[in-house]
């Protein structure tokens, strides 16, 4: 049974122990598995008091994050490329310190706009980066995803192929890929083809709609996205990413271009979103049963 999660923003873009406090009830109370704890600035993150609100409330914790340009791995630069591999270390040592098990997102190259496409030189750089900083992170038993995003939020892993040949080369059993609904939607030629010649290589999987607004009141084919996860047995988190002017503050509504209201409550957004992603689970599941419910007698 796959874990279904909450990213936390879907509470509060704030880092303060008050706002942790009540993103993690909140998780909680509407009945999720765990939380992904956005890490925009992983000092600010009180390590000792997320891992005692997590266990109070019985809550698991995945982490998420990107780098920056001047922490980009992926570049030709020795100073950002070493920078960079600190910031991933760093990073890893919160997920372990907080009980994290997945730390996904972009961290094989920044999260920005390219201008210009990458190198190979860069792919390889940041392939040795993500390699060791996947050893390190095996140490505490966390799986890395590599998150594939739109054109505009990366220019190395732009589709589930390539991200399936990126980890591949990295050739760790704790780094995989990360998939999107809402990337895969812009860039893929079929979202659920995607999904299922990702097969075993997926590790982790972002729900959201075509506009990041409400689960299933988009233009997203949910009911194909489930029955691919279905025939491919993923197993692994699966969780809900939304994001509202109402919640998200700079640098992320800049990056990610969050220009409209698309919610006020996130509870109402956050509870709807789990029960939709359950009844599309079963659907996809007794989908599967119909060629054994189709025997004639
Ligand atoms: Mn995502």
């Amino acid at each position: 049974m796959n874990k279904l999660g909450v990213h936390s923003f879907i509470w509060t873009a704030g880092a303060s122990n008050a706002d942790a406090e009540r993103a993690i009830g909140l998780t909680a109370e509407a009945g999720f598995d765990l939380m992904e704890v956005a890490a925009m600035d992983l000092a600010a993150i009180d390590v000792a008091f997320i891992r005692q609100t997590l266990e109070r409330h019985r809550i698991g914790a995945t982490m998420s994050f990107g780098l920056d340009a001047d922490h980009d791995v992926s570049s030709n630069d020795d100073a950002r490329i070493d920078a960079g591999r600190q910031r991933l270390l760093e990073g890893i040592a919160v997920a372990r310190d907080i009980g994290a098990t997945h730390v996904c997102g972009i961290l094989y190259g920044a999260f920005r706009k390219y201008d210009q496409p990458p190198t190979a030189e860069g792919i390889a750089r940041s392939v040795e980066v993500v390699r060791h900083v996947g050893e390190v992170a095996a140490q505490s038993g966390i799986t890395l995803g590599m998150e594939v995003v739109n054109r505009y939020e990366s220019n190395i892993l732009n589709t589930a192929a390539q991200a399936v040949e990126f980890v591949k080369r990295v050739d760790l059993p704790n780094v995989l890929v990360h998939l999107d609904c809402y990337h895969m939607n812009i860039e893929e030629a079929d979202v659920a083809e995607a999904i299922r010649a990702t097969g075993k290589y997926l590790g982790y999987f972002h729900t959201g709609d075509s506009h990041r607004g409400y689960l299933g009141s988009g233009s997203i084919n949910f009911s194909r996205i489930f029955r691919a996860l279905v025939a491919i047995d993923y197993q692994g988190p699966v969780t809900f990413e939304s994001f509202s002017s109402r919640v998200v503050g700079q640098p992320l509504e800049g990056i990610l271009g969050i220009w409209r209201n698309l919610w006020e409550d996130g509870w109402d957004l956050a509870v709807h979103a789990r029960a939709y992603t359950l009844a599309q689970m079963k659907a996809a599941q007794e989908a599967a049963n119909t060629v054994a419910r189709s025997r004639l007698s």
